[in-house]
């Protein structure tokens, strides 16, 4: 070997932090699936955009695989039933796990059914022109399954002047616990390297890197065997430091580019794309089939059974914590990773297209008290886009939310928690961003 390859650095950005991973609990659990849900909830806003318009009515039949919902709009994308069954009802205003009510389709499950796919015959891809391929992934229902769920066709469509030269596949799964894009790249490796190849011809980009944190180098190795060496496609192992599978973090790692402020991948002529994303394209696109379960990651102290499980969309999180089990009466839930995900109050809601993983903690496990600031400057060192968490918090304490925003970069923040995290103080300052950036939006729409 070169002194050079040796000595070479491995791609990483500045700041970040070093949580602990907590991922041997499940990272080497194949994924497995659990029983169908008796009761599948199914919000019509499962993605950035309008939300989907129900094209059933109550009391209808319905196979698994069949579409129940059209896009309400073009950041949008449509809604597949995840069971054979009967629609029980619409239109309730159902919890979710971002918050707001969202209205519903529920089906209740025909517990004798097969729950096979049969709806829909398969189709040559190779025969589709790029045109073809952004209409089929709009129809699949496809959104960013990293977490994002922003609805994928609409990246294939860069804004008009902008051109996607490069592909970024988003392998990094920086968050403690999760291990499911782990489990997908060892072993829905060909689906994903399909995935990639339709996303290429889509976009028309020139070639495409999968960036993978170095704490998983099987799977680095696994996909480096599955491609040919002369490959548009490669794989690149970057720090293993969070937030590196944030878009921007990453593509700074590998390319070596900064996304300008308040700008988009493509203003580089790049597109982000998480590896489970493109592992379900490439699996359902040929059979033409749309999204209707997803690898979920169930994981933290408090779940009796962790492991990566293939989970209808739809299935109530009480549901799933039933059959995982939890080792205390009180426990907190997060849906996502403990870093960016969202505390729920209630286990009445559905795991959705976005929903990458559900931690459990015992409950006085994440109890602490707040303390005011001591100027430590922890929380500067840490942020990996060098906004000043410090200042932006006591300006939310003080309410100045407008200069937060205009002269603190409040909207270039986005919400990784790294602040929060290292705050010795225990400030929650990742949620004051958030309350801060609402209720800017807020003033500007009702203004
Ligand atoms: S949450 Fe925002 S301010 Fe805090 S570290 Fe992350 S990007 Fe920086
Ligand atoms: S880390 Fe916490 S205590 Fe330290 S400067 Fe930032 S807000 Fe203040």
């Amino acid at each position: 070997m070169k002194l050079s390859a040796i000595f070479r650095r491995r791609k990483t950005f500045n700041h970040g932090i070093h949580p602990m991973e907590h991922k041997a609990l499940t990272a080497g659990l194949p994924v497995r699936r659990l029983f169908f849900a008796p009761k599948m909830i199914i919000p019509l806003s499962q993605h950035r955009g309008a939300p989907g318009i129900p094209l059933v009515k109550v009391g209808q039949e319905v196979v698994r695989g069949e579409p129940i919902a059209k896009a309400g709009g073009f950041v949008s994308v449509p809604m597949h039933s995840p069971v054979t069954g009967v629609v029980r009802s619409i239109d309730e205003l159902v919890a979710t796990a971002e918050g707001p009510k969202a209205r519903a389709i529920i089906i209740e499950t025909y517990p004798a059914a097969t729950q096979e796919v049969l709806y829909q015959a398969p189709i040559d891809v190779d025969a589709m022109t790029a045109e073809e391929l952004v209409k089929a992934v709009q129809a699949c229902g496809m959104v960013g399954l990293g977490g994002a769920a922003f609805p994928s066709h609409v990246k294939l469509l860069p804004p008009e002047g902008k051109q996607i030269d490069i592909l970024i596949i988003n392998g990094c799964e920086c968050e403690p616990y999760l291990t499911c894009d782990h489990r997908v790249m060892l072993e829905q490796t060909d689906c994903m390297i399909r995935g990639i190849r339709m996303v290429i011809k889509a976009t028309g980009a020139k070639r495409a890197i999968i960036g993978v944190e170095d704490n998983k180098l099987d799977a680095v190795a696994h996909i480096k065997t599955a491609l040919p060496t002369d490959s548009e496609i490669t794989v690149e192992a970057v720090v293993t430091k969070y937030p590196q599978g944030a878009e921007k973090m990453l593509i700074t790692s590998l390319l070596d580019k900064e996304v300008p402020s308040g700008g988009i991948p493509a203003d580089i002529g790049v597109a982000v794309y998480n590896v489970g994303t493109m592992a379900q394209l490439g699996e359902l696109i040929p059979k033409s089939r749309g999204l209707i379960e997803r690898v979920v990651t169930v994981s933290g102290p408090g779940a009796k059974k962790p492991g990566n499980y293939l989970v209808p969309i739809g299935t109530p999180l009480r549901f799933l914590m039933e059959q995982v089990g939890t080792t205390s009466e009180s426990t907190e839930v997060i849906m996502g990773g403990p870093m960016m995900g969202m505390s729920v109050a209630s286990q009445d809601v559905a795991i959705t297209k976005g929903v990458s993983g559900v931690v459990v903690f015992e409950r006085d496990e994440r109890d602490h008290p707040v303390y005011p600031c001591i100027k430590c400057g922890a929380c500067l060192d840490a942020c990996p886009i060098l906004l000043n968490p410090s200042m932006l918090g006591q300006l939310a304490g003080v309410r100045q939310y407008e200069t937060m925003a205009q002269e603190y970069h409040l909207n270039d923040c986005f919400e990784c928690g790294s602040c929060s995290y290292v705050c010795p103080s225990n400030i929650p300052l990742t949620q004051y961003f958030r309350i801060a950036k609402a209720i800017n939006r807020e003033a500007k729409t009702a203004a």
